[in-house]
């Protein structure tokens, strides 16, 4: 791949829905679509940057350009009446306050927080919720801090864009250091913190240290990796190679190394142009140059990255850069899911093509992958049992790790693009993990079980477990 010199870029600088109008290049778009982008970012968030808009997108193949695809919205994200309607109260001048609640009405329409996150995850201390915590899997607890719930540009499919628009209860976050330590304190089965959001690597290096430092210290030797989930590699890469924040950062990676603990960085690439510009390719180095290990992952998405060459591209650009392939994901059920999603059969053959066709190296990489209630359920193959075609599926991860690698059978379809759109193989009406499930989602309470330990992990949990 060509690496193009990038532009020096000192600062940040984001543009949201209102800088639509006086961007260059949305004067390049017809009419119909500024309308439409208008209408359609009223309700899904829209933010980018500058290195986006003139590094990695070419306005001259737009609208089939990728990144274009991935952080400008499109018609084709809402439903046609709700479309309409947004395009009616912008053609009519109606007020904002008529914008706003028209668009929240939607918004609660797109199931705006999927497979149970703010039900079912939610851990409990001192017998109450902490928010801004997800306690899944056992042995991980993923953090939202309150300084990193916006990304340096939002990827259209986001399953996370309920926690951008603006509604507090859809919102997911906490500002809780305290709460955070005394969590992970008491609750010795954890070994990896995931500071996650949006994205934590829009916070200036003094607020990550308030929240991981403490963690290196004596009584947190049970955590031994912290992982950050972040696409700022791929659309801010200046946050690891410029100025003294970058260094800082850099500092904090050594500064776990040096306390014996896994330094993680979850890089979110959806196609290999994030890659292809100098500023990106300096900050996977200076990354690794400070000990920290860069994993990738990303979800297929229709209009990006749904064919086998793209994934081989990146996964082979990627190992060559060092990085680690990590997860290919199934678009999640959603926000604009219509618009995004692949078929799970179309979904598997992409990932076989890719993967046959790259070297042993890249094959680290899992999937594919749904984000399910139940757990993380990889779609492992398509085989024919007495005459009967269908889909072979795996948890990689489970609410409950003995559901762990068991195969599990759904009668094929050509156009599902979800677990929950699939019936169970074999004249069977439930999977074999489904009444349990519902068990331990009823009792309010996840039940986790390690080397054969039951170990629970909330509030009412937490007491039983002092009695195990
Ligand atoms: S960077 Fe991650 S959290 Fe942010 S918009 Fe993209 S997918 Fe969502």
């Amino acid at each position: 791949m060509q690496v193009r010199k990038s532009a020096p870029r000192d600062r940040y600088q984001a543009f949201v829905r209102k800088d639509l109008m006086s961007l260059s290049q949305f004067h390049h778009l017809d009419p119909d679509e500024r309308l439409a982008m208008l209408a359609v970012s009223a309700v899904l968030p829209f933010r980018t940057n500058p290195y986006v808009i003139e590094e990695l997108i070419d306005w001259d193949d737009i609208p089939d350009d990728p990144i274009y695809q991935l952080t400008f919205p499109q018609r084709g994200m809402l439903p046609e009446s709700d479309f309409d309607r947004m395009v009616d109260l912008i053609q009519r001048g109606a007020p904002s306050t008529d914008l706003k609640s028209a668009a929240n009405e939607i918004r609660y329409r797109l199931n705006p927080h999927p497979a149970g996150q703010i039900q079912h995850n939610v851990p409990h201390y001192k017998g109450k919720p902490i928010p801004g915590m997800q306690h899944k899997y056992w042995d991980t607890v993923l953090f939202f801090p309150t300084q990193g719930q916006t990304c340096h540009a939002f990827c259209t499919y986001c399953f996370r864009w309920a926690q951008f628009v603006g509604i507090e209860d859809l919102k997911f976050s906490s500002h809780e250091a305290d709460l955070l330590h005394a969590y992970l304190r008491e609750n010795t089965e954890v070994h990896e913190l995931l500071m996650t959001g949006g994205d934590p690597m829009v916070m200036r290096t003094t607020h990550l240290r308030r929240y991981i430092k403490p963690l290196l210290e004596p009584g947190f030797d049970h955590i031994r990796h912290i992982r950050i989930g972040t696409k700022a590699p791929a659309w801010w890469p200046h946050r690891f190679t410029c100025g003294e924040d970058a260094d800082d950062f850099l500092r904090l990676i050594e500064e776990i190394r040096s306390a014996g603990k896994l330094a993680s960085i979850v890089a979110h690439y959806s196609h290999p142009v994030e890659l292809s510009t100098s500023v990106a390719r300096d900050a996977v180095r200076r990354i690794q140059d400070a000990g920290g290990i860069i994993r990738t992952q990303a979800p297929i998405i229709r209009h990006v990255n749904n064919s086998a060459s793209i994934w081989a591209e990146l996964w082979t650009t990627q190992t060559a850069l060092g990085c680690v392939p990590y997860y290919m994901f199934v678009e999640r059920d959603t926000g604009a899911k219509d618009y995004f999603s692949v078929p799970l059969a179309r979904v598997l053959r992409i990932f076989r093509k890719a993967s046959r066709s790259v070297s042993g190296h890249c094959r680290t990489v899992r999937g594919p992958c749904m984000s399910a209630l139940a757990g993380k359920v990889m779609i492992d193959g398509v085989t024919e049992v007495n005459g009967e075609k269908v889909f072979v599926f795996k948890m990689l991860r489970g609410r409950n790790p003995k559901w762990e690698r068991k195969p599990f059978f759904a009668r094929y379809s050509e156009t599902a693009t979800w677990l929950d759109d699939l019936e169970p193989a074999f004249g069977q009406d439930k999977f074999y993990y489904e009444d349990e499930l519902q068990a331990l989602l009823k009792n309010g309470f996840r039940q986790s079980v390690r080397g054969g330990k039951e170990i629970a992990h909330c509030g009412e949990v937490s007491r039983a477990r002092r009695s195990v």
